[in-house]
């Protein structure tokens, strides 16, 4: 991998590297879990599927019934006030056995097996009942009403495939092929350590000149739901020996060390240095804001990213950059960002040369896109993120947009959080 030197910082750096060449020279260097274990089906919510699922049975495993109704035999089609004998009873769990004839129906409830001889079941809401028989109030066609066999899945097919992180509906279908324990990727371990000497435990009372440490809680919020096992290690103070001992001790124990802070140019940013000493370093300046010095490297085995300090940079660089790589290392496939085309509500500024991620609300009025500022976009600045359901993402080339002007927007959450006016 090429080392770039962190030689110059000001604004404009021609050597800067682009989000994307940053991005490919991270996945690069991940290698993708291979080892796999069972876990009961419950257990297997979020994790990777080791290999492809294929069905051992047809599902559903019977013809049967998707009304509550009458099973009757159709040639083509049954006319209106045709009249059957009713001979029996079919219950889900709870079959009739025996053959039906032509003019014979059986009652039949959802989920009951067709019996033998019929093709069609009528809604038990369209005929009229006297006695043993019923007469038919509407037309009645071949196959109607019924579910049949392996028409949601059939033998063989393979349901899921490798590298799939099992969703709750997988849960369902899993179940439904009667699959108990499930073959999943191995979590790799994950740890963080936050970097810093103003940094003190949320547990304590702030002194003038302190900070509280958020990163690591945001960073154990970030890393939550990835099929991961994470660790932290707490808080280091800007001394070279102590980060040291923290760094190796943590990269023995890990798959992944991420640390937040001391990797910028200034006189207590060890982290670089450190990571000089125990492994190899890639430093980088990224053409991005927020999020421009990053540490990338490995220490033995362990993959590090040092992320900087600010918390809207480690939102940034996280979603960037160390989501992805944990993609690809959890074994996971088919992970897309949507992206989509909105209507700028307000002027933006941004300077050419780097791609900027900015804090946005996107917003749906009559079904049309668009999309505002959050708040103040300083990277010190969590609340522009707390607000937020959107990056705004503006290339390289861009500088000033107008209001009216379309821009991409990556939303942070489907479903939820989607304002609607
Ligand atoms: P640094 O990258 O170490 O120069 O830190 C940049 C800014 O982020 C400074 O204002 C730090 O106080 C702040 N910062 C660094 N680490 C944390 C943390 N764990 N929690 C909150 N703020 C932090
Ligand atoms: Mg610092």
């Amino acid at each position: 991998m090429k080392e770039i030197k962190d030689s110059c910082f000001n604004e404009f750096d021609p050597n800067a590297l682009s989000v994307s060449d940053a991005l490919q020279a991270v996945l690069k260097s991940v290698k993708s879990q291979k080892k796999f274990e069972y876990v009961k089906l419950k257990n297997s919510l979020n994790r990777i599927l080791s290999r492809n699922i294929k069905s051992e049975i047809n599902v559903p495993n019977y013809n049967n019934s998707a009304m509550d109704g009458y099973a009757v035999y159709v040639k083509s089609t049954v006319e209106v006030n045709t009249e059957f004998r009713c001979i029996g009873e079919s219950y889900a769990g709870n079959p009739f056995k025996k053959n039906v004839k032509n003019n014979e129906a059986v009652k039949v409830m959802t989920g009951g097996m067709i019996p033998k001889g019929c093709n069609a079941v009528i809604m038990k809401e369209l005929v009229i009942k006297n006695d043993q028989f019923i007469k038919v109030k509407s037309k009645v066609f071949k196959n109607q009403n019924i579910r049949f066999i392996g028409e949601d899945i059939k033998k063989s097919q393979v349901v899921l495939n490798k590298g799939r992180e099992i969703s709750e509906i997988d849960l369902g279908i899993l179940a439904s092929l009667g699959i108990a324990t499930v073959p999943v990727l191995r979590r790799p371990r994950i740890g963080f350590i936050s970097t810093g000497d103003e940094l003190v435990s949320i547990t304590k009372k702030l002194k003038t000149s302190q900070v509280y440490d958020s990163n690591r809680y945001l960073l154990h919020g970030l890393l939550k739901n990835y099929p991961i096992s994470i660790k932290d290690y707490g808080v280091v103070k800007d001394k070279l020996p102590l980060i040291e001992k923290k760094f190796k001790k943590a990269s023995s124990e890990c798959d992944v060390l991420i640390t937040t802070g001391g990797v910028s140019v200034g006189d207590a940013d060890y982290v670089k240095d450190v990571l000089h000493r125990l492994g190899k370093v890639n430093f980088w300046k990224i053409a991005v804001k927020p999020g421009r010095p990053l540490a990338f490297g490995k220490i033995n085995k362990c993959l590090f990213f040092g992320l900087p300090g600010n918390p809207v940079s480690v939102v940034v660089t996280f979603n960037l950059f160390v989501s992805n790589a944990i993609n690809k290392l959890v074994g996971k496939n088919n992970d897309h960002t949507l992206a989509l085309e909105a209507e700028l509500l307000t002027d933006l500024k941004k300077r050419k040369g780097r791609k900027e991620y900015k804090r946005g609300i996107l917003i749906n009025k009559k079904n049309k896109l668009y999309v505002d500022q959050s708040g103040k976009q300083g990277s010190n600045i969590l609340s522009s993120v707390k607000d937020a359901n959107c990056y705004i993402e503006l290339h390289e080339d861009m500088d000033i947009l107008k209001k009216g002007a379309q821009v991409r927007v990556l939303p942070f959450r489907l479903m939820s959080e989607f304002y609607e006016q």
